[in-house]
């Protein structure tokens, strides 16, 4: 008897990478369940996609900071049998220090990268093990890597991610499951993130190769969940970095990490915000 088609669900997927990788499981046949907050661009992309790939495809409109809404994805991940890959990748960023940056978008950053990660990883994951198929891709950042002024809740976010996935691969391993968690940390990557934070993409880096296409991000992705790598970072650039990062002794890389909060520091103060 063939097998159903598996489901994927994709939070974050009305733009950047989260809509990259809906376009990317559709061609490789899997149904979809896209999660954000804007529903013509969801809708837009269901559209596309059905034509296209002939894949079937649902759209929730949720907010992830509210309790409601993320239960309600819940939910529908707990009563899916054919959901065989998660992406929590929603998010977003904030400009601005830590102790004046409005706290309202601070704790919903930790509602969205954290809460939200949380509550839809263990609805998914209990029934992965049970039937031992699945993943989980859990969309960090080079940021989890880096401490650093002014991204003082993104980067904790995701260096908790990072943290939270890698213990859970062990429980895995540990009991001898085949579904697969991954923590994707990709650095610059060319979406509407950085657009939304009023940031000129053309100015940081230009012409430097740092610049990745959402694409190219999911493909390494996919590529690494094929070889069971818990921690994706795709592009060599960002793979040296990752590397110097763990490994430059911890004095440098706090001096270092110093010299680049007074930098921003300085934008911040020269830009108002
Ligand atoms: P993006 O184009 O701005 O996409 C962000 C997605 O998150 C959108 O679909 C947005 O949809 C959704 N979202 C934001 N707040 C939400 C909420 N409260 N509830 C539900 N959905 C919400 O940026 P992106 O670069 O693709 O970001 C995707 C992930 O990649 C993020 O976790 C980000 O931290 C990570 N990342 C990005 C970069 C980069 O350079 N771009 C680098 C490293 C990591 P709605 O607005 O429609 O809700």
């Amino acid at each position: 008897m063939e097998r159903a088609r598996p489901i994927a669900l994709i939070t974050g997927a009305s733009s950047g990478i989260g809509a990259a990788f809906a376009d990317e499981l559709a061609t490789r046949e899997h149904d979809l369940i896209l999660v954000a907050r804007r529903q013509d661009r969801l809708e837009a992309l269901a559209r596309a996609l059905q034509e296209t790939e002939n894949v079937s495809v649902e759209c929730m409109v949720a907010d992830l900071t509210r309790d409601a809404d993320v239960k309600r994805v819940a939910d529908r991940v707990r009563g899916e049998e054919r959901l065989e890959i998660l992406v929590n990748n929603a998010g977003f960023g904030t400009t601005g220090f830590f102790f004046e940056a409005d706290p309202a978008g601070q704790e919903n950053m930790h509602r969205l990268h954290v809460l939200a990660t949380v509550i839809l990883t263990r609805a998914a994951l209990g029934a992965m093990v049970q039937r031992n198929r699945g993943a989980i891709i859990n969309v960090s950042s080079v940021a989890a890597f880096i401490p650093s002024g002014a991204n003082v809740s993104y980067n904790s976010t995701k260096a908790w991610m990072n943290i939270f996935t890698e213990s859970i691969n062990l429980e895995l391993r540990a009991a001898d499951s085949p579904v697969r968690v991954q923590a994707l940390c990709p650095g610059f990557t060319i979406t509407e993130f950085h657009e939304k934070l009023g940031i000129d993409r053309t100015k940081i880096f230009p012409r430097s190769g740092f610049w990745m296409p959402a694409e190219k991000v999911v493909r390494d992705s996919l590529a690494g969940l094929q070889k069971g790598d818990w921690l994706v970072v795709p592009g060599w650039r960002y793979k040296l970095l990752v590397f110097a990062l763990r490994h430059l002794p911890r004095l440098v890389r706090e001096h270092a990490a110093l010299v680049y909060s007074r930098k921003a520091r300085g934008f911040v103060k020269s830009s108002g915000g």
